[in-house]
């Protein structure tokens, strides 16, 4: 499936903010599709940070169009059978088989956020994109026939702006013309990333560490705890969502002393509490952002592009955010190709229509999950445990975006002068 041949040079001169995977993703789509490509990162070196994130089949096959990248992410990927969902006294509900999720839609890639990072960059600086490290882009602008950014007291000019930059994105002003402040969706998580030794010695925990990996959940009031193995048992991970009203900053690294998350998993199944035992202090808190879906992710000139968390932060409940990152990378790459140098504007918009409501249904997976997860009613739950499965399907795992950006794009630009009717065309089957 992956190619390296090269395409010719399409002329189009892309420049990205941020170097995510939603940033590192377009750069690489667009890259594979003969574009000229520019990336600007604030951070000033690469570094192994987050801990666990999930890619779906739907961007498992962008990853594997990349030459080497499966191969070399393979060995450090989750690989157990299914999610195993309990009760927060640790009665077990039912099971989330993930193999038949693969066996229908592909591989899905979950692991260290930090580690599936650092060989999707190096792939990007091995096929020769230019990524430039502490350029921290203050100013965005466009004209009918362009567009750029200011960084570093440095301008830099394009045909297309791709603003990657994140749940707190600077792009977005350019593009709403206002500022949009992020709000605290009422929640944070608990997060951790360690060596599992200590969980294989205690028999009430070595199940979720030996004889390959385990993914498990826990479901409580207004709260759940979920806890998988990867590498064969060897890493293991936690996250726990509960209430928060303390306050909207968001960082990857903020902590909270590890007795935080004892209090709030007071009385939980015994199990829980053993692997909290087991757990390193301090925790991460990450304190989880809501925004209100933006009306538009295109600047008024249309040359400037809202992408990713940038455009559509998602609840972890989706497991979506970075996959739906990845595929408006993907889709971009297809929309700028097809329009070319003379139509990018047109590519832009067909973008954001080929997008807008996958997306938007995307997001309501996680919203539907959480409410379902943390209200959960046990004795409806007991007599249909299909209820409180996560809600994937067919049209949102079993999705190739390039290939529909390539079918849909001539009559998605055929239909742009009506903007409702274009973003309809596009609702995902299962929604309409
Ligand atoms: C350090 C870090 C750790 C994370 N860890 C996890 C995790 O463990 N699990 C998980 O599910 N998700 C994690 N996420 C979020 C996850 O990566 C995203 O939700 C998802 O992959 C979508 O990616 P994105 O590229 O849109 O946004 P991000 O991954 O947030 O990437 C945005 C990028 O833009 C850069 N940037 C921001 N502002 C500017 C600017 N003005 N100029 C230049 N560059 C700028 C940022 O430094 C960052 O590299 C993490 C994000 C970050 C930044």
């Amino acid at each position: 499936m992956a190619s390296s041949a090269q395409p010719p040079k399409s002329g189009v001169r892309v420049i990205v903010v941020g170097a995510g995977f939603a940033g590192l993703t377009a750069a690489i789509e667009c890259h594979r599709k003969g574009h000229d490509v520019l990336i600007l990162e604030s951070f000033p070196e690469l570094k192994i940070l987050g801990d666990i994130i999930s890619f779906a089949p739907n961007s498992g096959r962008i990853f594997q169009r990349w030459p080497g990248v499966d191969a070399q992410l393979d060995p450090i990927i989750h690989k157990s059978d299914g999610l195993l969902i309990k009760t927060y006294l640790g009665e077990t509900l039912t099971k989330q088989i993930w193999d038949a999720e693969g066996l229908a839609y592909g591989k899905a890639y979950n692991g260290h956020r930090g580690e599936i990072h650092e060989i999707v960059y190096h792939h990007a600086l091995d096929i020769g994109i230019d990524i430039r490290l502490g350029y921290k882009v203050d100013d965005y602008f466009e004209t009918e026939d362009e567009a750029g950014v200011v960084a570093n007291g440095e301008r830099f000019v394009g045909d297309v702006v791709l603003a990657a930059d994140g749940v707190r994105s600077k792009g977005r002003t350019i593009v709403l013309g206002y500022e949009d402040k992020p709000k605290s969706s009422g929640y944070a998580i608990y997060r951790t990333w360690f060596d599992s030794a200590r969980l294989a010695e205690d028999p009430d925990t070595a199940w979720m560490v030996t004889n390959g990996d385990r993914h498990c959940a826990w479901l409580g009031p207004d709260i759940h705890f979920i806890a998988a193995s990867i590498k064969n048992g060897k890493d293991f991970s936690w996250v726990c969502t509960h209430k928060d009203e303390a306050d909207i900053e968001e960082s990857w690294q903020a902590h909270a002393p590890l007795a935080d998350a004892l209090k709030v998993l007071e009385g939980w199944d015994p199990v829980v509490l053993k692997i909290l035992k087991a757990t390193p202090d301090p925790l991460i808190d990450w304190k989880l952002v809501y925004r209100e879906p933006l009306p538009t992710w295109i600047s008024p000139k249309r040359r400037i592009a809202l992408i990713g968390d940038a455009a559509h932060p998602f609840l972890p409940t989706s497991i979506q955010g970075a996959s739906q990152a990845m595929e408006d990378g993907a889709t971009l790459g297809v929309c700028l190709t097809r329009g070319g140098k003379t139509h990018v504007q047109e590519a832009v918009a067909a973008f954001e229509a080929l997008r807008y409501e996958r997306v938007r249904a995307a997001q309501k997976t996680g919203e539907k999950t959480r409410d379902t997860w943390h209200k959960v009613d046990w004795k409806e739950a007991k007599k249909d445990p299909e209820s409180i499965k996560l809600k994937r399907g067919s049209w949102l795992l079993n999705f190739d975006a390039e290939e529909y950006a390539e079918e849909n794009y001539s009559r998605t630009v055929a239909l742009l002068h009506d903007p409702v009717a274009v973003r309809a065309l596009h609702r995902p089957n299962a929604i309409k």
